[in-house]
C-alpha cells in the first residue's frame, strides 16, 4: 500500500476503538491464506487471532471459495420479506442438527450485536404476551461483554462497557458478580446465594439472563465454573425467566465442545451465534429459540418485531453452511483438543514470570494475564517484527488460532508472547 493510503486511512477511517486525533498504527494486509495475513511489504504473519475468533478454518479456504462464488452467480442478495431461498433453508437445518432439540426457530441477523438485540427483544416480547409486563429487565454479570448497539451495550460490564459515557441513555439492568471461580473449581457458594438473593427479590422485573456461557471475552478472557452456569439455570426454571447463552465467540468449537453451554450440561432458552458462523467470511449471526418462547412472542396474534435488511443474506448462509461442512469433515475436536495441548504445555513457562498473574487454556483459547495492562501499540509492533498477528488488549496477551494451525507455526506464536513480558 502506498504511504499516502495510509495516510489517507489515520485521516479519514475510522478503526475499532480508536482515536481520529491519536489513532494507533495499522498494517496493511495484501492477502491471506491458510493461517498466515500477508503485509503489503511482503511480510508474513501467523495468524494468533483467527480475525477475533472468527477465521477457523484460516483464510483462503477451498470450500468456502467455492461457495461464495457459486452462490454469487445465483444471487448474492435478495430481500428476506416474502420470499425465502436454498442457502438459508440449508443453513437452519444445519445449525439445528447442531443444537439441543428444543431449539427450533432461527431469526437470522446480520451481526452479532443485532442477534442479541433480537435475544433481548424476544425475551421482552415473550414476557409482556404471557402477561408478566413487569418483567422488562435483563440480569447479566459482571465481566460480561455482549457488543457495541446501546441494548447490547447496556448488558456489557459496566465499567469497562463505558456505562459512564453513555450513563443517560442505557437502560438500567441488573448486574450478579462475575463468577470468581475458574473453570476446573466448583462455583463459590457465596456467589451463588447472592444469585438467589437477586432471584427472590426481583424476578417479577426480570425478563431473562444473559451470560456469555463459560467463557466471559472481551470482557477479561476469563473462564468460569460451569457450576455458576447449572445454578443461573436452575433460577431461571425456577422463577420463569429465560437464559439466553451469547455463544457469538464461543460457538463452533472454540471452547473444545460446539458450544460451550455443554461443558455444563445446560440448555438455554435463546442462543446467539456469529463470528465463525461464516467462517470468518462474512458478517452473519442467528438467534434461535424454542418453540415454546417463539409461539409465546407470537401468540395472541402478535409478531416478532424485527426485520434487518440483510437478514438472512443468501451469500453469507451459503458461506455459512460450507463452513459447518468443513467443521465437521475437518475433525475439530481433534483439532481443537490438539491445540489445547500444545497451548498447555508451551504456555506454562510464562507463568514463572513476575509480570504474569494468570496463564489459562481452554480449547482453542490460550490467556497470558499479566500483572499489569500492555502497550498496545509498542508490543504489536514488535509481534509484527517477530512474524505473528497477535493482539493484546488490558492485561491480557491470548492465542486463539485457526484450528488448522500447524503445530510448529503454534509454537511461534506462544514463542513470541515473552516479548510481552
Ligand atoms: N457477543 C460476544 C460474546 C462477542 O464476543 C461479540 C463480538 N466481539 C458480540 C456479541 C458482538 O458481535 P458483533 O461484533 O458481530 O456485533
Amino acid at each position: 500500500m502506498h504511504s499516502t493510503d495510509l495516510e489517507f486511512d489515520r485521516d479519514h477511517i475510522w478503526h475499532p476503538y480508536t482515536s481520529t486525533t491519536h489513532p494507533l498504527p495499522v498494517y496493511p494486509v495484501e492477502s491471506a491464506s491458510g493461517v498466515t495475513l500477508q503485509l503489503t511489504d511482503g511480510r508474513e504473519l501467523i495468524d494468533g487471532m483467527s480475525s477475533w475468533w472468527c477465521a477457523i478454518h484460516g483464510y483462503n479456504n477451498a470450500r468456502l471459495n467455492s461457495a461464495a462464488h457459486a452462490q454469487i452467480e445465483k444471487m448474492s442478495h435478495v430481500m428476506f420479506g416474502g420470499i425465502t431461498h436454498q442457502p438459508a433453508v440449508d443453513l437452519v437445518k444445519k445449525l439445528l442438527a447442531l443444537s439441543p432439540p428444543h431449539l427450533q426457530k432461527v431469526f437470522l441477523a446480520d451481526s452479532g450485536s443485532v442477534s442479541v438485540e433480537v435475544a433481548c427483544k424476544m425475551a421482552f416480547q415473550y414476557q409482556v404476551n404471557r402477561d408478566k409486563p413487569l418483567r422488562q429487565k435483563l440480569l447479566t454479570l459482571r465481566g460480561g461483554y455482549h457488543g457495541d448497539t446501546l441494548g447490547a451495550m447496556s448488558v456489557c460490564d459496566p465499567v469497562t462497557g463505558m456505562h459512564t459515557l453513555f450513563n443517560k441513555v442505557l437502560p438500567q439492568h441488573i448486574f450478579a458478580d462475575k463468577p470468581s471461580a475458574s473453570f476446573h473449581s466448583n462455583a463459590d457458594p457465596q456467589q451463588l446465594l447472592a444469585l438467589d438473593a437477586i432471584f427472590e427479590q426481583r424476578h417479577e422485573e426480570i425478563a431473562a439472563v444473559i451470560i456469555e456461557p463459560i467463557v466471559q471475552g472481551a470482557g477479561g478472557m476469563w473462564f468460569y465454573s460451569p457450576d455458576y452456569l447449572r445454578h443461573l439455570r436452575a433460577l431461571c426454571d425456577q422463577y420463569g425467566v429465560l437464559l439466553i447463552a451469547d455463544e457469538i465467540a464461543t460457538g463452533f468449537g472454540r471452547t473444545g465442545k460446539m458450544f460451550a453451554c455443554e461443558h455444563a450440561g445446560v440448555d438455554p432458552d435463546i442462543v446467539c451465534l456469529g463470528k465463525a458462523i461464516t467462517g470468518g467470511y462474512m458478517t452473519l449471526a442467528a438467534t434461535l429459540t424454542s418453540d415454546k418462547v417463539a409461539d409465546g412472542i407470537c401468540a395472541k396474534g402478535n409478531v416478532m418485531m424485527h426485520g434487518p435488511t440483510f437478514m438472512g443474506n443468501p451469500l453469507a448462509c451459503a458461506v455459512a453452511c460450507a463452513s459447518i461442512d468443513e467443521l465437521l469433515a475437518n475433525d475439530w475436536q481433534r483439532q481443537v483438543h490438539n491445540i489445547e495441548n500444545q497451548l498447555n504445555q508451551e504456555l506454562a513457562i510464562y507463568r514463572q514470570s513476575p509480570n504474569v498473574h494468570d496463564v489459562r487454556v481452554l480449547g482453542a483459547v490460550g490467556v497470558v494475564e499479566l500483572v499489569a495492562p500492555v502497550d498496545v501499540a509498542k508490543l504489536q509492533s514488535q509481534f509484527v517484527d517477530r512474524g505473528v498477528w497477535i493482539r493484546p488488549f488490558g492485561k491480557n496477551v491470548y492465542l486463539m488460532p485457526p484450528y488448522i494451525i500447524k503445530p510448529e507455526q503454534l509454537s511461534r506464536l506462544c514463542d513470541a508472547i515473552s516479548v510481552a513480558l
